[in-house]
């Protein structure tokens, strides 16, 4: 299910989102892929997050908006759906491969995002251990909420849901109710390990319980744009979620075996998660991220 690339764009998501070696980063080979998802809404793909856009007679509305050099062929690819001005912009959280286009976007239209993502997009924060510049005022969100938001738009509802401490501690995920489509944000990375920002409030099961509600919650026949890796159905998302909760009861026991975190890498993961490996955060990095998070929590 995963198409040829898609790791590629995360290794390099993750190599750029510290910020300081964006400059060096060649963005000029990318081009924007638009994809109808269902009823008014599409992805664009190009370097990055997977950008959701809502279509139709109120305007543009996107989700996420990679990186800020893209920002004018993200626009080219909007025009061509009716404006390349979006009135909304809302961020999914924070880290910089979602939100680099915000100073361009939030001039023409209004960036909405959780108070988190505005308290960390305001200040310095480090990644893999590289600074990231706080963003300009342009870029910032300017309205921001604790729990839920609903943008009416578009003849439906757009609900944006605060779900903490998953991927990072102030990630939402969107729901457009009318067209049957869910963007993820980075609490689905479609078969492959995800990052888990473990220094900026993420946890490994708060994620899982998080993907659990959202599975709960949705119509056998949604259509799912996850944060990274191609759209996705219900059952991809259940599966991720398998993946979750089935590698974390892995590391749990080898704990309570009284393993260390050398000896439960050497052990590895069984199928079917050897493949999910294959991206950018591998099976090592993957069972060190479960480690340290559940030896967090505990
Ligand atoms: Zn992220």
């Amino acid at each position: 299910m995963i198409r040829k690339g898609a790791y590629g764009v995360f290794v390099f998501t993750v190599a750029v989102a510290s910020g300081r070696c964006f400059a060096q980063q060649d963005f000029s080979g990318v081009e924007i892929k638009t994809t109808p998802v269902a009823g008014k809404v599409y992805m664009l793909e190009g370097r990055g997050g997977n950008i959701g856009v809502s279509v139709g007679s109120d305007g543009i509305l996107i989700v996420d908006d990679q990186f800020a050099p893209l920002a004018e062929k993200i626009k080219a690819a909007l025009a061509k759906l009716g404006s390349d001005k979006p009135k909304f912009i809302l961020n999914t959280h924070w880290h910089g491969d979602h939100t680099g286009g915000n100073p361009q976007f939030g001039r023409d239209g209004t960036i909405i995002a959780q108070t988190n993502v505005r308290n960390r997009l305001i200040a310095k924060q480090e990644l893999f251990g590289k600074p990231v510049e706080p963003l300009p005022k342009e870029g910032l969100p300017v309205v921001t909420f604790d729990e839920s938001l609903s943008v009416h738009f578009n003849d439906e509802e757009i609900r944006v849901i605060h779900f903490p401490h998953g991927h990072t501690d102030g990630d939402s995920v969107i729901f457009f109710t009318k067209s049957n489509v869910v963007h993820m944000g980075d609490h689905m990375f479609a078969g492959m390990f995800p990052f888990v920002d473990l220094d900026h409030g993420g946890d490994v099961e708060g994620m899982a319980k998080n993907v659990a509600k959202v599975i709960g919650e949705v119509p056998p026949d949604v259509k799912i744009i996850p944060g990274h890796g191609p759209i996705s159905t219900l059952d991809d998302l259940k599966t991720f979620h398998r993946m979750l909760v089935e590698t974390t009861d892995i590391v749990k026991r080898r704990i309570a075996a009284g393993k260390t975190l050398e000896q439960i890498k050497a052990e590895g993961l069984p199928d079917p998660w050897k493949s999910w490996g294959n991206g950018f955060i591998k099976t090592d990095s993957w069972l060190e991220t479960i480690f340290k998070s559940v030896s967090k929590s505990q």
